[in-house]
């Protein structure tokens, strides 16, 4: 294990912006991590858990040590003809674990493919896409105590999850290092193609009866089209999640405002697609200095060759600002901010 001091962080973010840390590492399994964890303790330093970077916003320098868990592979634990029960390591890639289970004929996870990240940062936001969300499959997620260096294990009620939400976010935010998630996946396909991009897709692909892989295979398809890719225009995905409201409040402003998109959720709320409320504000397409959004997906903040963080902020702040004034919603942001602002 080498601890490598003020260290450029440009590789670890797929925003491509520029920070760096007090120092980082790079772990290999529990014993490693804990020795981390120690030295950060001696240090004074808070830990900091890192995995792609695809969903954090560096906006300065970082006092912290940065920990990338390089750890993957998983194991069977247990299975019959219906399921299985597989423990997958945090340092795993999310779209490797989805193209391996499905080949291994175990189903669910296919309309999660390609969704940038590792399975240790899966939990925390309770990734979803195209109808499924990660808490459907999980069974229990393995931690480790920041301060202690305690083991955890956190059963699937435990991990409260929500829409883009969890315990992880909130009472456990930066109290835990998760280091494996126990999974249960089906061995009888059911494909979950409700989601209207998908089924569109489906249909044009003339698949009448879709497998799991069909629903794969379009959603890889859909995303590589829709999507910008973070390696050619450095992206967080969403930079803001949808906002949810209260029925009431989505009729009144449904009536002011033609073409609302609006989704009922479970619990009596509405969601509304933050995208159409940015691009009715104006923001599609609009660039300022080095940062943008993108012209074809309003959600999508991109940096065009800009190296710190704040300039991003300045503008995400300005769109928070007029979808307010104009829909009085306040869009909340996805990704999580670190670092010092200037
Ligand atoms: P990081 O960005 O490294 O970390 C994210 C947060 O999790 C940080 O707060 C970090 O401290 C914490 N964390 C990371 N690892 C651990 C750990 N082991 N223990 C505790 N905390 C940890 N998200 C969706 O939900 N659905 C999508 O469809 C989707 N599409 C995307 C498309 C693009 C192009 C991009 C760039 C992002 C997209 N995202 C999507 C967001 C992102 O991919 C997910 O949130 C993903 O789970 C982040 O994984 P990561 O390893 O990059 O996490
Ligand atoms: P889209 O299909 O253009 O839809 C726009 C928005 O409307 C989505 O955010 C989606 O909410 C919502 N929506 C559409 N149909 C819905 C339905 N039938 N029921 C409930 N909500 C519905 O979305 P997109 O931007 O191309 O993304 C496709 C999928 O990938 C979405 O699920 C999205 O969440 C996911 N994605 C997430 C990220 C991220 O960083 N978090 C980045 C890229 C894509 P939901 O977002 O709740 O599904």
């Amino acid at each position: 294990m080498q601890i490598r001091r003020a260290e450029s962080l440009r590789s670890f973010n797929t925003l491509a912006l520029e920070a760096r840390a007090t120092a980082l590492v790079e772990v290999a399994g529990e014993a490693e991590l804990a020795e981390a964890l120690a030295w950060a303790r001696a240090e004074g330093l808070p830990p900091l858990p890192l995995g792609e970077g695809s969903n954090v916003v560096f906006a300065g320098d970082l006092e912290a040590l940065v920990i990338h868990q390089h750890a993957a592979g998983w194991s069977v634990l247990a299975g019959d003809a219906e399921s299985v029960r597989l423990r997958v390591s945090a340092g795993e890639n999310w779209h490797s674990l989805v193209a391996r289970s499905l080949q291994q004929g175990w189903y669910g996870l296919e309309n999660l493919a390609l969704i940038p990240g590792t399975v240790g940062a899966a939990p925390v936001q309770n990734i979803g896409a195209y109808g499924v969300e990660l808490e459907r499959f999980v069974e229990a997620v393995h931690a480790v105590a920041v301060e202690s260096g305690e083991k955890l294990l956190l059963e699937r009620d435990a991990c409260e999850f929500g829409y883009r939400d969890s315990v992880f976010k909130s009472r456990l935010r930066d109290k835990v290092i998760i280091t494996a998630v126990d999974f249960r996946l089906p061995r009888i396909p059911a494909a979950e193609c409700r989601y209207p991009a998908l089924a569109t897709e489906l249909e044009a692909r003339g698949v009448v009866a879709p497998t799991p892989q069909d629903v794969f295979d379009a959603v890889v398809a859909v995303r590589r089209r829709r999507l910008p890719d973070p390696a050619r225009e450095p992206n967080a995905g969403s930079f803001f999640k949808n906002p949810l409201v209260e029925a009431g409040r989505a009729d009144a402003l449904a009536a002011e405002c033609p073409g609302l998109p609006r989704y009922p959720q479970a619990d009596g709320r509405v969601k509304l697609a933050a995208a159409w409320l940015i691009e009715q504000a104006g923001w599609k397409g609009h660039r300022e200095g080095q940062f943008g959004i993108h012209p074809e997906h309003a959600l999508v903040m991109v940096n065009y060759g800009g190296d710190s963080g704040e300039g991003l902020l300045q503008l995400a702040a300005q769109v928070v600002q007029s979808v307010r004034e104009r829909f009085a919603v306040t869009l909340e942001m996805e990704p999580r901010i670190y670092g010092k602002r200037p």
